[in-house]
């Protein structure tokens, strides 16, 4: 199996390649030149085998050129408890009949970044040792957040590599910029950006295709690589946790094998929820697709209309994840849409770049309205989702979750559809702990971060994570800050000092 870029599909690659190298050189994404299918024998096999053994089979399809023992290398490595909370990895709680919470942020960072995240490095230094023998890997990540801690945890103190992360100075929470400041491990680096996550993921995709910083790193034998969710090694082991939540499903006689279920998705740069289609395509029975935006409706407009434009008011949401404007995955999913059509991707994506704006074909439009529905809501009406599943169903939810509760609870009354439904869980509670306290009738003036969370937990009996309780003592290590013109040297320094 190859890798074609959505750019130019005449550039074909390993899955080594495509990891190791994380976007084409012309820009283009890497995409899987077919989508491997699963029988009702392969699914029904998976629901007495355990998440590791699962992911197994999914990255069998899909890495062929990787043998069995290095995949297996990888999952164990990555999928085991010491990493996790949770033997199963990720866990589903029953919020009411038939609809299920999956929640995916029981790994060393609390949010769903982790289940991508932890196996990345892994099948990063596999495909490295494969494709760029002898050469450094330097990763950099922009990050609404989530991304850039669970990337630093990943990646911290691997041998051959560096990490370099940039968040916006004020867009992330007071949780995720601590957790991102006192950051251990020798070969990390952080720094804020004056700017929001567009700049920060500009900046980043202008360093990698800067051929003058490109021959800087060769003299000192050093490759980039990237860990944003454009890599195929961040995006594949995101379909894993949808095939394994049906199968666990079938397991415990929840759903029957071949039933359909609705997946709802808390949407940002479309990578959760472009995985949940290719586990679609692959042969899950899926049903709708549910994407959930935040006040940057972006998307929910691009699937109600076909009309891409991200010329609109940027909004600094209580659900910053989802803070984005341009979301990259979506190339790869139009890519599949038009069968392979390169020249129409390089056209649309163009115009993006060029007027921040595009139109797709009415055929594309069908099938979009086909397998998508969309919705969004404003951060008022997520703290009302919050406070409404803690009183009926006593289920404490993040605010990300929330914004994905209240887009579902929106399409239920619209639709009046009542197939059983997995929402997808994001984030722990306490991430946003704040928010999540004032969802449910906290006042929150004048007090700080961890009296905020001693009272959420005195309110709602639950407790924080142990992760995220140890970041109260940790000492804050990188207070840097840049315009977006001085990331380059930022990234350039650090690796000249190592
Ligand atoms: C990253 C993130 C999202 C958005 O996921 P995408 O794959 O970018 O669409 C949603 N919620 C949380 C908590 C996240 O960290």
């Amino acid at each position: 199996m190859n890798y074609n870029s959505t750019r130019d599909r005449k550039i074909s690659v390993t899955s080594a390649k495509a990891i190791a190298q994380g976007l084409s050189e012309e820009g283009g994404l890497f995409v899987p030149e077919s989508i491997p299918k699963l029988s009702r024998e392969d699914i029904l096999g998976l629901c007495d085998k355990s998440y590791p053994e699962r992911a197994f089979e999914i990255f069998r399809r899909y890495l062929t050129d990787f043998t069995d023992d290095e995949i297996r290398y990888c999952v164990n490595g990555a999928y085991s408890d010491k990493n996790f909370d949770s033997e199963s990895i990720s866990e589903i709680s029953h919020l009411y009949s038939g609809t299920y919470i999956l929640e995916l942020w029981h790994g060393p960072t609390c949010a769903f970044k982790d289940m991508a995240l932890q196996i990345l490095p892994y099948l990063l230094s596999c495909s490295a040792k494969k494709v760029i023998d002898g050469k450094d890997i330097a990763i950099l990540v922009a990050t609404s957040g989530d991304t850039g801690k669970a990337a630093l945890e990943g990646f911290k103190d691997v041998p051959g590599t560096s990490i370099t992360v940039f968040y916006p100075e004020d867009g992330v929470s007071d949780m995720q910029k601590r957790q991102m400041t006192t950051q251990e491990g020798g070969n990390v680096n952080v720094c804020a950006v004056k700017g929001n996550f567009d700049d920060c993921q500009n900046g980043v995709k202008a360093i990698f295709t800067d051929p003058e910083l490109k021959a800087e790193l060769d003299k000192l034998g050093i490759t980039f690589s990237s860990a944003n969710s454009i890599n195929w090694g961040r995006l594949s082991p995101q379909i894993v946790y949808y095939i394994s939540a049906y199968a666990s499903l079938v397991k415990s006689g929840d759903i029957e094998y071949g039933e359909k279920v609705n997946i709802v998705v808390p949407t940002g740069n479309f990578g959760n929820i472009l995985a949940a289609y290719y586990a679609k395509e692959m042969g899950l029975p899926v049903n709708k697709l549910i994407c959930a935006s935040n006040a940057n409706n972006v998307l929910t407009d691009f699937i109600n209309t076909g009309v891409y434009d991200r010329n609109r008011h940027f909004y600094t949401t209580i659900s910053p994840s989802m803070d984005i404007l341009i979301s990259s995955n979506l190339e790869r999913l139009l890519y599949h849409l038009t069968d392979g059509d390169d020249k129409q991707i390089s056209e649309w994506f163009g115009k993006l770049a060029k007027d921040g704006k595009y139109e797709v074909t009415d055929a594309v439009k069908a099938k979009i309205k086909d397998l998508f529905y969309a919705g969004c809501c404003d951060d008022e009406a997520t703290k009302g989702a919050i406070k409404q599943a803690f009183d009926e169903y006593s289920y404490l939810m993040d605010t990300h979750t929330g914004v994905a509760y209240k887009v579902y609870n929106d399409y239920r009354a619209a639709t009046g559809d009542e197939t059983k439904t997995i929402i997808a869980s994001t984030a722990n509670p306490y991430k946003f702990g704040k928010a999540v306290y004032e969802a449910v009738g906290g006042d929150t003036a004048g007090i700080d971060e961890f009296t905020i969370i001693d009272k959420l937990e005195q309110r709602t009996g639950t407790s924080m994570p142990a992760p995220l309780a140890a970041t109260k003592t940790k000492t804050v290590r990188f207070t840097g800050s840049v315009d977006k013109s001085g990331m380059s040297k930022v990234v350039l320094d650090f690796l000249k000092s190592r």
